[in-house]
């Protein structure tokens, strides 16, 4: 058996390009990372705790670059809050 690590859908919005695009996570995952918009690819930094994205922004010390999903890419929001 595979030990399955959980994903977690999160949802981005670009303001450059103005598209909302999703991107997974992992539970295992905390510290600084870069998400790069898979439309315009600019590089969005947050903080995230446990897979779970926070309001951090964070300029510095990003230590990994998640690209976002292009197939997801859209105009208005893909999942609600
Ligand atoms: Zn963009």
């Amino acid at each position: 058996m595979l030990k399955k690590i959980e994903r977690i859908k999160e949802q981005f919005w670009c303001q450059e390009c103005k598209h909302y695009f999703l991107t997974y996570l992992r539970k295992n995952m905390s510290g600084s990372f870069t998400v790069e918009c898979p439309s315009c690819k600019h590089h969005h930094f947050r903080a995230i705790v446990n897979g779970v994205v926070t309001e951090t922004r964070v300029r510095q010390d990003h230590k990994d670059i998640l690209i976002g999903l292009k197939a997801t890419l859209s105009t208005t929001p893909i999942l609600r809050a």
